[in-house]
């Protein structure tokens, strides 16, 4: 059961302190607190964990402070949805909203080389309108001879050159959770020029202990990938690790699961999951169609396969789109294959935005109806 306080409850004043008490002598239930800082209020809830069942949510309702209660009947506590919920389903970051009723483009490099490539990219998409990008430092590689990224070394450029092309918000992956304090550090050196999401790849899903320092920092969103090789019940768990342990500004990735069925793409891709986790949770989704397409593979109606899934991810709903680019893909330290072209920005994006108003003209329709 989740009871939700009046917004901006003083959790130093009287009424605060006789609700806890009041919590403190129900039997076998624990009561644990959730704050969500936002801009303009605080969001603060409480978790009852245990015997809830024997409570009445009319009783719950009249304790002090309790503007709202929620019933939990499933799974993913915080961040999934449950019966009366009207709990948010966006969070705002460095003036970017992430929500399940918006869209934002991620595209850049799978890794970062060098700072001329950096500059390239974020130079394209400043003059696209662009103010998010991909910028990988860290890359957890399947063979540990083959390049690992330039780690914190490349941190404070790529920073520098974020701001200086006003992008707000770089998704970028951590396999430790030392990589969040050098990120932390490289921001502060350089003046906090830019964001950061931080990603979780799909090796990385169920790495419980990545997963709960992640979740303990409130500074940065969490992007989660799915698990490529798990259910998709066990990737929505991972997610709630992260909100469990209080960060609940989380965008769910998908990314094609592991499977040969899916040939001749890297991955079988699974966007028709899109609806499905907005049905269940209310976190924004991601859709990846680079590492689940893998290929530069052209349909015979001119359109690359990666162009084709994205509009397929889109038209379902999709919230946020991670997708490779890079200025010379033959140079590419990680994942050149799939990269797509600088002169291709324009027209994938030209591609996102049909994609999109067909999924707006079908969600009028729907509700004309
Ligand atoms: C990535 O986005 O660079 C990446 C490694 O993705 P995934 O974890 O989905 O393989
Ligand atoms: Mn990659």
């Amino acid at each position: 059961m989740i009871l939700i306080l009046h917004t901006d409850t003083d959790t130093q004043g009287d009424n605060y302190r006789q609700l806890l008490e009041h919590l403190s002598h129900l039997p076998n239930i624990k009561a644990r607190l959730h704050q969500e800082v936002g801009t303009l209020q605080t969001l603060t809830e409480i978790y009852l964990i245990g015997d809830t069942a024997i409570l009445s949510v009319a009783d719950m309702q009249a304790l002090p402070c309790v503007d709202r209660v929620v019933r939990i009947s499933q799974e993913y506590r915080i961040l999934g949805r449950h019966t009366d919920d009207r709990r948010p389903t966006a969070f705002e970051y460095n003036g970017v909203r992430f929500g399940q009723d918006t869209l934002n483009v991620f595209a850049g490099l799978c890794a970062v080389d060098n700072p001329e490539h950096v500059e390239i990219m974020l130079r394209a998409l400043r003059d696209n309108g662009q103010v998010c990008t991909r910028m990988g430092a860290y890359k957890p590689r399947t063979n540990p001879y083959s390049f690992q990224g330039h780690g914190k070394t490349c941190l404070p450029y790529v920073f520098e050159l974020a701001g200086k092309y006003g992008i707000r918000v770089i998704a970028m992956e951590v396999t430790h959770e030392s990589h969040v304090e050098e990120i932390c550090a490289a921001l502060e050196q350089t003046g906090q020029p830019t964001g950061v999401m931080l990603q979780i790849g799909t090796r990385n899903t169920q790495n419980f202990e990545l997963l709960k320092s992640v979740g303990r920092q409130k500074q940065f969103p969490v992007l989660l990938k799915r698990g490529f090789g798990i259910t998709l019940e066990e990737s929505l768990n991972a997610a709630e690790y992260l909100a469990s342990e209080g960060n609940s500004r989380v965008v769910f990735g998908l990314r094609g699961m592991k499977t040969n069925m899916g040939d001749p793409h890297r991955n079988f891709v699974d966007f028709a999951h899109v609806p499905v986790i907005k049905r269940l949770t209310r976190m924004p989704v991601c859709i990846d169609p680079s590492h689940s397409v893998g290929t530069r593979d052209r349909a015979p109606d001119g359109l690359l396969d990666v162009f084709h899934v994205t509009a397929q991810g889109i038209i379902a709903g999709a919230n946020m789109v991670l997708v490779d680019f890079h200025p010379a893909p033959a140079k590419a330290l990680v994942d050149g294959p799939q990269a797509l072209l600088l002169s291709e920005l324009a027209p994938f994006l030209e591609d996102v935005r049909i994609a999109h108003s067909a999924y707006e003209q079908r969600c009028a329709r729907c509700a004309a109806t």
